[in-house]
């Protein structure tokens, strides 16, 4: 049977981009070498870097006074990293949910940490808008789309301080204004690449910002610096993040991939809105396009394990949705194909056929 991957990450990728890459695993380039087992001092793997950089540029539309590099140790690391680097005195966080408070938990190690919102009082169903940011922080933090809860801002913030948004599962999924933002970063194993490595875009005058004396691989500098390549870099999701690249290129662009993913979410929304046996989570203007949320409606409660095994079933695999939040998720990443969020539509109205006179 057909599996509709919604899994919330490491997540689908592009069929083709899999099979470059299991490809390149078996002999990289007609090397008749593995990609798992070349240096990554080689112009092979200096290419891999240069055409992932000047794409996601491309792309991104990233001006010239902004760097980007490549890092291990996940979205969780820089939580710590950016505070390392730039929280001197005073930085101002928004709290939306589960990955807010994780890097607002690091930051307090570095200093004091103003939060300006937080839709906590509503289980984070919400973006807090029209709060006022301080002229004198630091720097602003955001998590651009809530994983877990499924909000996620639907325009770029205007801040006075510098702008730093953890975009780990939203990135590359529409179009943004970079120059609104101080630094981009986040795991790429949401909508570009497999578990392993993170990605940073920084404006180049944040570096001169830096607060401390940090380790050198602490120390964003290095990175910059050296070009990803102080340390060993994760060689292999880097390939498949290039490769990601090139395939969104291909179909289009963000815009393209915009719009897809607003036809996907506008689908399941929609299904979610009329179904009688289910409801959504949060706020209609703050839904995420990546991350759908909905729960059984009210007096269909015990119907929520049926129904998760009769989409299992059906060939629908990770749509269980985060303990925090009960009910289901459907994580509807930019490689995520339209049929599949027609099947679980499907699946949804079969579902209310069989209990529902
Ligand atoms: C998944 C996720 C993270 C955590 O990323 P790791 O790479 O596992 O550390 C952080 N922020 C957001 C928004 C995420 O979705």
């Amino acid at each position: 049977m057909k599996k509709h991957n919604f899994n919330a990450g490491p997540s689908i990728l592009p069929q083709e981009v899999t099979e470059r890459a299991a490809q390149a695993v078996l002999d990289f380039n007609g090397s008749g070498l593995s990609l798992l087992s070349i240096s990554h001092r080689t112009k092979d793997f200096d290419k891999i870097l240069a055409d992932a950089d000047a794409l996601f540029r491309e792309l991104l539309h990233i001006p010239d006074n902004y760097r980007i590099f490549y890092v291990g140790g996940g979205a969780s690391t820089l939580f710590y990293e950016v505070a390392a680097n730039f929280l001197g005195k005073k930085a101002g966080y928004v709290n939306t949910g589960v990955w807010s408070k994780k890097a607002i938990k690091e930051a307090q190690r570095y200093g004091e940490v103003q939060i300006l919102a937080s839709s906590e009082d509503k289980n984070f169903t919400y973006i807090p808008k029209g709060f006022s940011i301080p002229a004198d922080l630091d720097y602003l933090h955001i998590t651009s789309n809530n994983t877990i809860y499924g909000t996620e801002y639907h325009e770029d913030l205007v801040s006075p301080v510098p702008l730093i948004a953890d975009m780990s599962s939203n990135i590359l999924s529409r179009e943004i204004d970079v120059t609104k933002y101080a630094m981009i970063y986040g795991g790429a194993q949401k909508n570009l690449a497999p578990a392993g490595v993170s990605f940073v875009i920084i404006r180049e005058d944040l570096l001169d910002r830096q607060v401390r004396d940090l380790p050198t691989m602490v120390n964003f500098r290095t990175h910059v610096e050296k070009n990803s390549m102080f340390n060993t870099p994760p060689v292999f999701p880097i390939y498949v993040l290039g490769e990601t690249l090139k395939w969104l290129k291909s179909i289009g662009g963000v815009s393209e991939i915009e719009r897809r993913n607003k036809e996907k979410a506008e689908l399941l929304y929609a299904e979610i809105d009329r179904n009688t046996l289910f409801r959504g989570t949060v706020e209609k203007e703050d839904r995420s396009l990546m991350n759908i949320c909905f729960v059984m409606a009210d007096g269909y409660e015990e119907l929520a394990p049926e129904f998760l095994q009769f989409a299992t079933d059906h060939g629908m695999v990770g749509i269980k949705g985060h303990r925090l939040v009960g009910g289901f998720r459907a994580s509807c990443y930019n490689a995520l194909p339209k049929e599949s969020v027609e099947a679980l539509v499907a699946c949804m109205q079969e579902f209310e056929k069989l209990h529902t006179k």
